[in-house]
This record gives structure tokens, sequence and C-alpha cells, in this order.
């Protein structure tokens, strides 16, 4: 089964008609995802578990999820099944419960085909630095496919599943998405569980995901968002979002970043200016609108402080004492020490060290204050955009997905300076404010013909309008730039 033609509601009308059943589908994934065992895009292949599970499933008419193969990210808490956080620190690590996105995909009955690689604790965007391995990008194999996210993209822009799930602290769903030609979408923070979910940076972090097909989000929407009383910064967000799939898209205003839009290639220009025909051509508003550019380009920096004090705070408790592997040392500060010399690469140590020299009592006020005022004046900069619009338009990344060989070794710090710096971590603005926001796929590369996407943002809490307006663009897009997608 191939599910880049296979809608998750595809496969449970199938089961509901009894034209497939889940155990031979769940074999066939099994053995499509044996093929690709070399990959590492999976630290966990629970194919003896799903097989089992998938004897006894019952389907039912409005449980979508029931019977439905899908990737779970290894920052995700599984009991039982080992959850690394792609970090050698925790590769023996297994959790004696179950996140609470994990229970909810057990009560609809989703089948857990494996845990996907990522980027070390989430930190990074390349997919290269899991500790298990490289993650390539399967539309051309000399390209990272992104990440942090990366296993999981992996497997839905192969069509191994349906869907998978994601964290995105700055872009780590929507950013492989874009480089992977398939769609990721973070909810409105909060709206989604983390309990149970390693954290990056928790005031950023959200859960996610990919799919394949628009109309998937709104499923995986209906059942994860959901208000948890164990999660302290959960928050009701939840509505009947089976209903987005009935309602007519109203008309809306979209709004597109003046200081962004200058540094666009031409060739992205004309994709976006087509659009805006067609969108104004249907009765929508489509403007420019300004950003501040100071505080544009202070994103990548404000969010290097504000993550990586977060990050380093927040894994206090990796240290070979409570969790997972330990060097033995002579005392506490010694075994600490040696545990994570070993154990951490280098993306992580080099977070953890700016982001401890931040919080040191003297750099505190003068640091990490001062990045959260910024933080707060990009989220005023951005409410008041919201005052007069609905959806705003990013590019999710201005080129295709880079080769590994020119990001190998590279990171966020590498490009804070510079005039046009910023374009590249712009979809943090969502974790800043803490926006619904869906990557799409959109046009791809003339020359390369690799995908780009396209990025959708919309006010706190109004995720309801973001997925109808993504299935409203994702007609538009396979009928005017995309025609295979
Ligand atoms: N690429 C960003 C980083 O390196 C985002 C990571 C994420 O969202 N987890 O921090």
């Amino acid at each position: 089964m191939n599910f880049k033609k296979t809608s998750i509601s595809d496969l449970h009308k199938k089961y509901i008609n009894k034209e497939a059943n889940v155990k031979d589908v769940i074999k066939n994934v099994i053995d499509n995802i044996s093929k690709e065992k070399d990959k590492n895009f999976l630290i966990t292949f629970t194919d003896k578990e799903a097989l089992n599970i998938s004897e006894n499933i019952m389907i039912e008419k409005n449980k979508f999820l029931s019977g439905i193969p899908y990737v779970n990210k290894d920052n995700v808490s599984t009991k039982g099944v080992l959850t690394t956080a792609g970090s050698k620190l925790l590769k023996d690590y297994v959790p004696p419960y179950d996140a609470t996105i994990t229970e909810l995909l057990k009560k609809q009955q989703a089948i857990q085909i494996g845990k996907s690689a990522l980027d070390e604790l989430g930190m990074g965007g390349t997919g290269l630095f899991s500790f298990n391995g490289i993650v390539k990008n399967p539309i051309d194999e000399k390209r990272i496919i992104g990440g942090s996210s990366s296993g999981s993209a992996y497997s839905v822009c192969k069509g191994l599943v349906p869907f998978a799930i994601g964290t995105d602290t700055g872009d780590s769903i929507r950013k492989p998405a874009s480089y992977a030609g398939i769609y990721g979408y973070k909810p409105t923070y909060g709206s989604i569980s983390r309990y149970g979910v390693i954290p990056y940076a928790p005031s950023l972090d959200h859960v996610g995901f990919f799919t394949n097909f628009a109309e998937d989000l709104v499923y995986l929407a209906d059942v994860f968002i959901k208000y948890d009383k164990k999660d302290s910064t959960s928050i009701n967000n939840e509505k009947d979002y089976l209903k987005v799939l009935e309602k007519k898209v109203q008309k809306n205003k979209f709004v597109f970043i003046k200081q962004v839009w200058d540094y666009l290639s031409e060739n992205l220009k004309e994709a976006y200016l087509k659009l805006f025909d067609i969108l104004k051509k249907d009765g929508h508003i489509v403007e420019m609108v300004s950003f501040n550019k100071n505080l544009l380009d202070a994103i990548p920096a404000m969010y290097m402080m504000i993550s990586f004090a977060e990050g380093v705070s927040t894994s206090s408790n990796l240290d070979g004492i409570n969790f997972g592997f330990r060097q033995e040392g002579n005392d506490y500060e010694d075994i600490i020490k040696k545990t994570r010399t070993y154990s951490f690469g280098d993306t992580v140590k080099r977070r953890f060290l700016l982001g401890s020299y931040q919080l040191r009592k003297e750099n505190q006020e003068l640091l990490l204050a001062k990045s959260k005022k910024v933080r707060r004046l990009v989220v005023e900069e951005l409410n008041k955009i919201y005052e007069d619009c609905d959806i705003l338009i990013l590019p999710p990344s201005l080129k295709e997905a880079p080769l590994i060989n020119e990001v190998y070794g590279t990171d966020i710090e590498e490009r804070y300076d510079g005039d046009s710096a910023f374009l590249q971590d712009l979809l943090i603005l969502a974790n800043l404010n803490g926006m619904p926001s869906i990557t799409l796929p959109f046009i791809k590369d003339n020359k390369t013909n690799m995908p780009i996407g396209i990025n959708i943002n919309s006010k706190p809490f109004t995720d309801d309008n973001l997925l109808s307006i993504t299935i409203y663009l994702e007609k538009i897009i396979k009928s005017n730039f995309n025609k295979e997608n």
C-alpha cells in the first residue's frame, strides 16, 4: 500500500467496506519498511507488536484512526518501548508510562509501526544528528530531509505510513514538510498535550503531525486537540474539527510580509503572484503588510537565547543518575561530567554551554530577560497584523532542501548575522506567539525538481479556519501548480 495515494479516510473506508483487512495492511506496511531498514529513519521498528495488535482491532465507523498505521517520534514516551530522543544518553531508556498522545492513539486503536529518528533532543534542523545515523531526503539522497522530526518526515514522504507524529520548537515539523513535499501542522500552543514528550524548550515546544493529504490533518486534530490536566501548559482548544470537512471556506484576508517578499527568488515571486491572483478572483483579499525589520533580524538570536536556556534547564535530569546511560565516576559531579561528555553530540553540548552562560546570575537580566522582552515585541507585532487579517503566509524555505555536504556540521548559530539571515528561521514566529501553523506542498524547483512548500498561519485558537484554508489551498495548488502532488 502506498500512502502517497491512500489517505487516512480512504483506508478507513476500505476497512469499513471490507475491501482491506487490518492484518494484511500492517503486514504490507512492515514489508515496505523492512526494505528501507538501512535508511536510519526508524530508531525502533515495532513490527512484532504492530502485527500482534493488528489481530484484534475492531474497526468502528466513526473511529477514523482504528487500524491506521503510524510512526511516532522518538521523543514521545511509549510504555515498554525504547524512547531515546535521538540521544546516546537515552539509548537504552524504556519509559514506564505512555505520553498522553500515545495513550490517545492507543485508545483510537491506531497502530504504531516504529519510533522515528530525530536530531538529538530535537535540537537541529537537518536530520544529520540522531545518534543512530543520518536520515537523507528520499526524493534525492544527496539532500537533507530537514529536522528535527526527520524520520517522521521520511516515513510520510515515502508513503510508508499515512501519518507520523512530530514535535516543533522552531520549525521542526514545518521545515522538513517543505523539503519533503508533504503536509506539516503544529496547532495552537498547548492544544495538544506534551505530557510524556521529552522537552527541548517548554515555552516553544509543540506536538503536531505530518500527512500526505490536507484532509487527514483534520482527522488528527479532532483526536489530538484535547485538554489534558497532566500538562500544566495545556489549554482547551477542543472543537468539533470534523465540521471543517463540511464547511465551505469563508472569504479571508491573506497577508504576506513585505520585508520577506523583497528577498524571494523570481521563481517563488512568480508562483506567489499566481496564487494571489487566484485567491483574489475567488473573492479573498491579499495584501502586503509591513513587519519591523529589526524584530525580524532578531528572531534567530532571540530564539537561540530562549531555547538554549530553557533547553539546558529542562534537560538537567539527563545526568546519568536519574535516566539512561551512566558513565561511572567518583562522585555525582564526576558522573554527570563523564556521562554527558561521552553521550551528548556536539550540537547539544554547544547549546547547553550557551544556555548555561545565560543562566548565570549576572547574565540573566542582561541576556535572557532581554530576549524575552524582544519576544514580547514580536508577539505584539503579530497581534497588530492579526487585527486586520486572517491568514499570514510565510515561505517555509526559500529554496529546495540543501545538499548534505552544504550543511553538514553547521547549526543555527552560524546564520544569525546578515541582512537576510532571518529568512531561514521565519517559521519560529509561530513558536513565539503560539499561533497554529501549517506547511503545504507548493511548487517544484524548476532546476532540481525538488519540492518547496508554502506555510500559512492564523491567530491562536483559529485552527479550524486554518485547516479549512489548507483544504481549499490544496485543491488550488494541485490543479494550478503541482499536478502530481
Ligand atoms: N531547527 C531549529 C533548531 O535547530 C528548530 C528545532 C525544533 O523545532 N525542534 O533549533
